[in-house]
């Protein structure tokens, strides 16, 4: 028998059972990733798609993740993953050294440990990290941040960007419809906007009647406003029948602009909308002059106006996040030399 301290489950596994995410299991009375080396295939994806909007906009992510979770939510959209204790869906042998090679073969700035929680597999995430960092590569992490106090550190300060799913502000929802709690994930925020250098956006999935009230946006936006900064990007995605929650309608597209419209009203100065056709909901505007310094199509960037400062080259504001020199940006993607236009 032996206890996992991973995560804030702390299961206690018998020998050579499983805890609650499925992939960790003791063996001579440890607690080990049983899956440590496999993941359910690689595949790059433009960095918008994690969703990271200020984090080198435009570049490519070499993305992967493994099985199994340690939540259970009713609504997963990735349930064919993360529910699953399948090892067979394992398709694809990488080590760490053959993950980063692979990255810098197709050209990737940075590595995502994403798809399913990427804290139940950490030993596996942070060897990539590491040996990313060796090779000048990025590390993101998309995750649910529910991780023990004492791992979050060891965990998130190997990650360049994180972005944390804020599934709710209600723990009654957590509980009911996650199998997990709020307090350690409001946890792990405070502690990546507070204390660590990492990158940090946050995503809402707004199912119809569970999570989509004015007063619990309101609430949720303000609670980001004092406690991560006005600056902390917020993505409200649109939840798709899925899993346990099938009998629910998909997110009307006017669910996701009016939330957009209560969380700027809030303070925040940057809202997303996602997993819709919204143009408006997907351009990054400068919180002084207003004027669209990232203007966006789903996961297409049409126009660049950040300059190599990551400042708005209508007014001169820095915008908040990690850019890289617009040169590079243009190179890459070909776009006109807007980088050097002129502020205005
Ligand atoms: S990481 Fe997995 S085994 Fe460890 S405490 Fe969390 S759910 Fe249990």
């Amino acid at each position: 028998m032996a206890i996992c301290y991973l995560c804030p489950r702390t299961c206690s596994i018998k020998e050579g059972e499983f805890g609650f995410c499925g992939i960790r299991q003791c063996q001579n009375g440890n607690v080990v990733l049983a899956i440590y080396g496999s993941n359910t295939g690689l595949a790059v994806d433009p960095v918008e798609k994690k969703p990271l909007n200020h984090f080198y906009p435009g570049s490519q992510v070499l993305s992967f993740g493994t099985i199994g979770c340690n939540f259970h939510c009713r609504f997963c959209q990735n349930w064919f993953t993360a529910r699953s204790k399948d090892v067979t869906q394992l398709r694809t042998s990488a080590t760490p050294e053959q993950i980063v090679h692979q990255a810098k073969q197709f050209g990737c700035q940075s590595v995502a440990f994403t798809y399913n929680e990427p804290i139940i597999w950490a030993e596996y995430a942070l060897e990539v990290a590491r040996l990313c960092r060796q090779q000048g590569l990025k590390t993101i992490a998309v995750s649910n941040g529910f991780i023990s106090e004492k791992e979050r550190s060891v965990f998130f300060d190997q990650m360049d960007a994180a972005n944390i799913d804020l599934k709710s502000f209600s723990d009654d929802f957590y509980r009911k419809h996650c199998g997990g709690r709020l307090e350690p994930v409001l946890e792990t925020l405070c502690y990546l906007a507070q204390q660590s250098s990492t990158w940090l956006e946050v995503t809402t999935l707004l199912i119809p009647s569970l999570n989509d009230s004015d007063a619990e946006i309101e609430l949720l936006s303000k609670w980001l406003v004092r406690n991560l900064g006005s600056e902390t990007p917020l993505h409200f995605s649109a939840f798709r029948p899925a899993y346990q929650l099938t009998e629910l309608p998909a997110t009307p597209p006017q669910t996701l602009f009016r939330a957009r419209e209560i969380a700027l009203s809030a303070g925040l100065c940057f809202v997303y909308t996602g997993n819709i056709d919204d143009p408006a909901g997907q351009t990054t505007y400068c919180p002084q002059c207003h004027q669209a310094v990232i203007s966006r199509h789903r996961y297409q960037i049409d126009e660049y106006r950040i300059d190599n400062e990551s400042c708005c080259q209508f007014c001169g504001q820095t915008i908040a996040g990690q850019f890289a020199d617009g040169g590079e940006l243009a190179d890459e993607h070909g776009f006109e030399n807007r980088h050097n236009t002129e502020k205005t």
